[in-house]
């Protein structure tokens, strides 16, 4: 199988030939070695594009870039309201080329183009439209003080938010230009400059992006991007010295290595790391209801999502027939490439992925699931997993506390709603759950009691602009989206005058 290039709009196929280059100081640049690494379509295995492979030079470079772009010049002087109009400016050239660019995260993250151009490119846009309106409000406060030492002295005592500086974002490849936009929307619009790494997995739509803020009118050095390896380029990022704030989206096995390095130099840090979230039926949803919601909460994105309902806790009485349920949605999935239209899943981001996923799906066997459907599926080219459901492992398994990353969900059996609540916070992760009624009282009484960032009911992977969004437990440290992400992008500087 090759790529379907016949599908091709002629503006994907343009940027897929123009040569790859880093955004350095706005300049378009080769890594500082010259060394390059290959992006490959996981449908096909065949390459897509020659990409620099960016060092601890380039980081050097880019960071020194985003200093200076922060301390003097165009950006520094900009208003907030000069700030609104670009990001607003940006989200409309976002849209302008939601096409495009939902082509090019098909082809680099393997992702049906018809849900990259629905969710992360239409997403992508709001969200940057959305904190250019926060650009023009966010403020400080005003206080009344009664300073105890100081009876006969009058003060004028206020807040003030100020831009935290240099921003170094390390982002994952599930939501390649989504995740991009959670960096870059609360930073520009604060005021910081950043510079952006992605995923070696998927560079493509970072630099697709890149062209699009150049063209939108960002001064030089505002916003860097620096493809490359997270083990010599990520990890140079965290730890360059003149970077103000670390903000990390991946693995939570890599976050605490990044955590504890911005830690050495007290960097300001936010880690949006990995989850297992639950999905917890009652005993008032049918089989057909919960199996469709079962369905939604797991197989989205390939199952590549943080927050997958990778854990579905049934009533008793109700496990077979949903599971059953469960089983015949997921065998209705068409797998194929992502630019093809009839897709409706792709294939795993890479080898490895679908190479970590298998491993889980049978340890998860050995440890006593049942697997009712799914596994790797029988293709010659790709990395392609077919939606798999096991049921009845022991809480203790892997499947079960682990994350997979993969469209692999476990059901497991319960009897009471203590034993349930039990379970469902019994993982290292808290980032997020759902559960599933129509009882108010059963539901409002089992919300606060469930560790997890986000609480759905009735829904599952649904996220608005204003609704913060980040983990309990080890599934992360602070919130982005809504206001609560400009805690991490501003320091508060108190002011008294005594007058
Ligand atoms: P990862 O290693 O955590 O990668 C996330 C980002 O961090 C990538 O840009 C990566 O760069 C970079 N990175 C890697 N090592 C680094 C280091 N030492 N210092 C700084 N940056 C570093 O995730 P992955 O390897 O792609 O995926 C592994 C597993 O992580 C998945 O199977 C999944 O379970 C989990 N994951 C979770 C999320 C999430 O949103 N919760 C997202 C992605 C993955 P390179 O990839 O270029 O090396
Ligand atoms: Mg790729």
């Amino acid at each position: 199988m090759n790529i379907r290039t016949d599908l091709l709009l002629p503006a994907t196929r343009a940027f897929l030939q123009r040569p790859k280059r880093m955004l350095i100081g706005g300049q378009w640049v080769a890594a500082a070695d010259g060394a390059v690494f290959v992006s490959e379509d996981p449908a096909t295995e065949s390459p897509l594009a020659e990409v620099p492979a960016g060092k601890s030079a380039d980081i050097d470079a880019a960071v020194q870039a985003a200093r200076h772009a922060f301390a003097q010049g165009p950006w520094a002087a900009m208003r907030p309201s000069d700030r609104e109009r670009l990001l607003l400016r940006l989200a409309d050239l976002v849209e302008a080329n939601a096409d495009e660019l939902a082509q090019i995260e098909a082809l680099d993250n393997g992702k049906p183009a018809s849900m990259a151009r629905a969710v992360d490119v239409a997403t992508a846009a709001s969200f940057l439209r959305y904190m250019g309106g926060w650009a023009t409000k966010l403020h400080g406060e005003s206080l009344d003080v009664s300073v105890p030492l100081v009876r006969e002295r009058e003060f004028v005592t206020f807040t003030r938010q100020e831009a935290v500086g240099v921003v170094g974002a390390i982002i994952p490849w599930n939501f390649p230009l989504l995740m991009a936009a959670w960096k870059l929307g609360p930073a520009l619009a604060s005021g910081c400059t950043v510079v952006l790494k992605p995923a070696e997995e998927t560079p493509l739509s970072a630099l697709r992006l890149g062209e699009l803020i150049v063209e939108a009118g960002y001064p030089a050095g505002v916003v860097n991007i620096v493809t490359g390896g997270g083990a010599d380029c990520g990890a140079a990022l965290v730890a360059h010295p003149d970077v103000d704030k670390v903000t990390f989206t991946g693995s939570t096995e890599v976050g605490k290595r990044v955590g504890t390095a911005a830690m050495q130099r007290l960097a300001r840090v936010t880690l949006e790391l990995g989850g297992k979230s639950p999905v917890i039926m009652l005993d008032d949803m049918s089989p057909e209801a919960a199996a469709a919601g079962a369905a939604q909460a797991i197989f989205f994105n390939q199952g590549q999502v943080c927050t997958a309902g990778s854990r579905l806790y049934l009533p008793r009485r109700h496990f077979d027939a949903t599971v059953e349920a469960l089983a015949g949605i997921a065998n209705g999935f068409r797998l194929g490439a992502g630019i093809e239209p009839d897709t409706t899943m792709g294939p795993l981001v890479s080898a490895r992925q679908r190479q970590r996923v298998a491993g889980y799906v049978q340890a998860g066997v050995e440890d006593g699931a049942t697997l009712v459907c799914g596994g790797p599926a029988d293709t010659s080219r790709g990395h392609f997993f077919r939606p798999t459901v096991l049921a009845g492992a022991p809480d203790s398994a892997s499947v079960v506390q682990e994350e997979i990353f993969g469209p692999v969900v476990v059901a497991l059996p319960y009897d009471e709603i203590d034993e349930v609540v039990g379970r469902a916070n019994g993982t290292p992760f808290g980032l997020a759950a759902s559960v599933w009624s129509n009882d108010l009282s059963r539901v409002h009484r089992l919300v606060p009691r469930i560790k997890a960032g986000t609480v759905w009911v009735n829904c599952h992977n649904l996220l608005d602009n204003a609704m913060p969004f980040g983990g309990f437990k080890q599934s992360g440290i602070g919130r982005e989206m809504g206001r609560a992400v400009f805690e991490h992008y501003t320091e508060t500087k108190s002011v008294m005058i005594a007058v």
